[in-house]
């Protein structure tokens, strides 16, 4: 894989994030207009937020963000209460980040699970060595004290943490953002813009801007579980496309003309025998990715296995004839690269021994083309509820696949 296009997927993917710090920066700086608020405020308010969050993260299983949030939780308590010089920088912008770094890199792997428990050690450990540290009173490290040092005052002359702490935070940032290019989930959005949060808000000399970014950050990580909970409802997984309950609400928002288009590939199960499951999974996302791209203001759907639907809000089924056949043109003509999955090399070669008699048989590189069949219905002519006008698409699908497939037909 190229290292570029996820960077830019990533890139991309910071534009909400962004958008978010940028806006939470401009009011940290311009508190001065807005009314004073009551110093206990900055004490509940961040703690009211990750206790808010670490409840989701909790009744969601996901415990990367729990761990994320107890890293922030640490940090508010250390901020109110540590007096060894430094240790406070350390822990929120070296420590927590680096941490934020590796869960980002992590999987999910629940809470009571080997994996898990070992992960709650490691955090739990580095909690204890810190409150140890803070108990000796001693003096932290100078190589932790250091300013920077050259090169590196050249490049980060501008931050304005120490050595170690300010090296620790790039690099934890740039990595999780390159994570976020492989990973394009709102858990690990929302992991790198709480990185980003508290490092800025730790960094910014104004006052309260620490308790601002500290609260903002875990709401942040709070809406990323309910985005990723969202997605893992309402998108299939496979093709990123919204499946068979969004389809349904869709249809409570439909007006009284619109069209609907059931998309079905043709001699799937064959392809499937013929060349595996994967290399089929690898057709199925660039069917959908076709459908997607439909014209005449189209949503695309996956109903389920390789059956896709399209909705046409405010369109008669003769217009999404021309669309839908747009669509069919464009599957047909496509030749598709199989892509190299060295993972699952193995299960390559055993199809490859099975099929080999046959021939038929392709590996990555090759070049491997399917066709789709479309039943297009209206709710001007085959019913007044979605349901009916979707049983008249599905008809229509049916005769197309009759009369030979790779074809659309619409209800007559
Ligand atoms: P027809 O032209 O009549 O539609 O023939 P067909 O073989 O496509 O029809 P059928 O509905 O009998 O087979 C659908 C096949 O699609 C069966 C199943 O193995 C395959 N399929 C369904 N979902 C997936 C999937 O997510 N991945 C892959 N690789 N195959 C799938
Ligand atoms: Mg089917
Ligand atoms: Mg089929």
């Amino acid at each position: 894989m190229t290292v570029l296009p996820p960077l830019q997927h990533a890139i991309g993917n910071l534009i909400f994030p962004a958008a978010f710090l940028i806006t939470v920066v401009v009011i940290t700086l311009n508190q001065g207009y807005l009314p004073a608020a009551p110093d206990t405020l900055w004490v509940i308010g961040p703690s009211v937020a990750v206790a808010v969050t670490g409840t989701l993260a909790l009744s969601y299983n996901r415990s990367r963000v729990f761990f994320v949030v107890c890293g922030l939780a640490f940090s508010l308590l250390m901020h109110h209460q540590v007096m060894v010089d430094g240790l406070n920088e350390f822990i929120i912008v070296g420590l927590v980040p680096a941490n934020i770094l590796l869960i980002t890199i992590f999987r999910e792997r629940g809470f009571f699970t080997f994996t898990g428990l070992m992960r709650m050690a490691l955090i739990l450990f580095e909690f204890a060595i810190a409150l140890y540290w803070i108990g000796l009173q001693q003096p932290l490290p100078n190589v932790l004290l250091d300013p920077l040092a050259p090169p590196f005052d050249l490049v980060l002359s501008y931050s304005p943490f120490h050595q170690t702490a300010t090296l620790m935070a790039l690099f934890s940032l740039l990595g999780c953002i390159f994570v976020m290019g492989f990973d394009n989930t709102p858990i690990s959005q929302g992991l790198t813009t709480a990185l980003l949060g508290m490092v800025i808000g730790y960094g910014l000399p104004v006052d309260k801007a620490w308790e601002i970014f500290a609260m903002s950050s875990s709401l942040y990580l709070g809406a990323a579980i309910v985005r990723d909970s969202y997605n893992m409802a309402y998108r299939d997984e496979l093709t990123g496309l919204p499946h068979r309950r969004a389809l349904n609400e869709q249809f409570l928002a439909l007006g009284s003309r619109y069209s609907l288009a059931m998309l079905d590939v043709d001699h799937f199960k064959k392809f499937n025998d013929n060349h595996g499951h994967d290399i089929g999974d690898q057709v199925l996302q660039m069917v959908a990715m076709k459908i997607r791209q439909v014209g005449g203001g189209g949503k695309a759907f996956r109903y389920g296995g390789e059956e896709f639907s399209v909705v046409f809000p405010r369109m008669s089924k003769e217009d999404a004839f021309y669309y839908l056949d747009e669509v069919r043109k464009a599957i047909q003509n496509y030749e598709m690269v199989v892509r190299d999955k060295p993972r699952e090399e193995e299960e390559i070669g055993r199809i490859a021994r099975q099929h080999r008699k046959r021939g038929s048989f392709r590996t990555a590189g090759e070049k491997v083309s399917v066709t789709i069949s479309i039943g297009v219905a209206d709710r001007s002519t085959d019913g007044p509820e979605a349901e009916d006008v979707l049983k008249a698409a599905d008809k229509a699908l049916y005769s197309a696949k009759k009369g030979g497939r790779n074809k659309v037909v619409v209800t007559d």
